[in-house]
């Protein structure tokens, strides 16, 4: 159970101390990360009445992870990669360059403390917990982000077409299966397909036909270019008086008598200054965890990297417009107007953002296998991000233990996905109500 204060955005305070740094009326929240969490944090701030400032040290919004992910709103896919079959997935695949799930063994013990948590989310039970967390997250996300769509006409090369899962072996498929009355209980419509039936979902996958097992076909999810959405959606909080500071890097969170009370940061020409707020919102993707650290913070946050190409269109018959993740392989691919992204596999490297050619060299693999001739793979782009994963892969949204300090980050896989309704339900929060979003561990400030 949370505890949850009373506020009004223009009491001018977080609950606990009120405002102490600002003449205003109206509560001064800094949103640090311009990623698409980042972004929508402050949209939805910035729309329930809070005076809001945003800080990045990108020249631009949605610059690192959320730059070129996978494109996927997969409200379908709840189950964290922590699950009971992820160990043996990763034994199977072990000292193999294209791994789907390749760890890469530092001498960091972040590293080693984060794999074992893993193996602990990894039992039944967890999982499930895990599961039920993020689907109802996902569900409310899903709704949040149409509203949005609705309101703003934003446009991201986003298709409403769903997402077909597919299947390559009849084990795989016959799981698959058991996973459409589980969905539903969730309220995610979700329905089983024989491989004839994808392929009338998607002609595309005419030369897989002989290889599919099946598929899961989820009409409600979607697809878009999380760059762009995000993007747009800081040119419009701009333009609703959003003040964005770019190129500007933090150095540190500094804390009087146990309250944030500045940010300090670094300008593009090296200048030291600070910025104040009343409250502060941490967004900053895998690099939150070391700016917190000193306070006393330990997120079980860390990088798992991950790969995604982007290439033009040439045959539209032969490339893919339904949204498909393949599940053995963990590559997903979306149609992004006249672009095709393919995404996927995990490495947990450190901070290494360096492109593993044999690592991408496997998504395009995939690609010309799945969809020969539909994409000019000479002129594939190839992008590498460090999504901000916790072991179970239920982002951290609330209260930190320190007055003032938020969190609306670790999103991992589905950050996307995620983005709406984890921001609108930070909002909620910060303004004392109780986000409607069932049996989600939002924190309360005592962790
Ligand atoms: C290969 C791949 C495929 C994916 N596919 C999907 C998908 O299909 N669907 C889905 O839902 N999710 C997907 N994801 C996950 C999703 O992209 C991430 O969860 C999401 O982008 C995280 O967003 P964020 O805003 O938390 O982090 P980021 O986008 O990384 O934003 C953090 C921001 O903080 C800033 N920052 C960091 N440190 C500092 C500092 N010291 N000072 C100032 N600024 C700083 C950065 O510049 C950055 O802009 C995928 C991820 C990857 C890597």
């Amino acid at each position: 159970m949370i505890a949850i204060p009373r506020v009004s955005p223009r009491t001018g305070g977080d609950g606990r101390s009120g405002d102490r740094n600002t003449r205003s009326l109206t509560m001064h929240v800094l949103v640090l990360g311009a990623g698409v969490t980042g972004v929508t944090t402050a949209w939805y701030l910035a729309r329930a009445g809070f005076e809001v400032s945003v800080v990045d040290r990108e020249p631009q919004a949605a610059l690192e992870t959320s730059r070129a992910n996978g494109g996927q709103i997969s409200i379908s896919h709840p189950e964290p990669w922590a699950n009971p079959g992820a160990p043996l997935t990763a034994l199977r695949w072990l000292g193999r360059e294209d791994a789907p799930l390749l760890f890469r063994p530092h001498a960091d013990s972040a590293q080693w403390r984060w794999a074992l948590a893993f193996l602990r989310e990894c039992l039944p039970g967890r999982t499930r917990r895990n599961t039920a967390a993020i689907a109802n997250l996902a569900v409310h996300s899903g709704q949040k982000l149409r509203a949005l769509r609705a309101e703003t006409g934003l446009a991201y090369d986003h298709l409403e077409r769903g997402i077909l899962h597919l299947f390559f072996t009849p084990e795989e498929f016959a799981h698959a299966r058991g996973r459409v009355a589980e969905l539903a209980a969730y309220g995610i419509v979700a329905r089983a397909c024989e491989a004839d039936e994808c392929v009338a979902l998607e002609p595309a996958l005419a030369s897989a036909r002989t290889q599919l097992a099946g598929g899961l076909y989820a009409p409600g999810d979607e697809s878009g270019d999380a760059c762009r959405f995000t993007q747009e959606l800081a040119r419009l909080a701009a333009d609703a008086g959003v003040r964005f500071h770019y190129d500007t890097t933090i150095t540190g969170l500094s804390c009087t008598r146990g309250r944030i009370d500045a940010v300090e940061v670094r300008d593009a020409q090296g200048r030291a200054g600070a910025l104040t707020a009343d409250a502060y919102v941490v967004c900053l993707g895998s690099y939150g965890r070391a700016l917190v650290a000193p306070l006393g913070e330990k997120l079980p946050i860390y990088p798992v990297k991950g790969y995604s190409i982007t290439a033009p269109v040439i045959d539209p018959a032969r490339a893919p417009s339904v949204s498909l993740t393949d599940e053995s392989r963990r590559i997903v691919c979306s149609r992004l107007g006249d672009r095709l992204r393919v995404a996927g596999t995990a490495e947990l490297n450190g901070f290494d953002t360096n492109i593993n050619a044999a690592r991408c060299q496997a998504i395009l693999d995939w690609v010309e296998a799945r969809f020969p001739g539909a994409v000019d793979l000479t002129r594939a782009e190839r992008w590498t991000g460090l999504r901000p994963a916790t072991p179970g892969n239920i982002p951290l949204i609330g209260r930190s233990r320190i007055p003032g300090l938020w969190y609306n980050t670790g999103h991992g896989t589905l950050g996307w996905t995620l983005a709406c309704g984890s921001a609108s339900a930070l909002t909620d929060l910060i303004s004392g109500r109780r986000p409607p979003v069932e049996h989600f561990p939002f924190l309360d400030g005592q962790r």
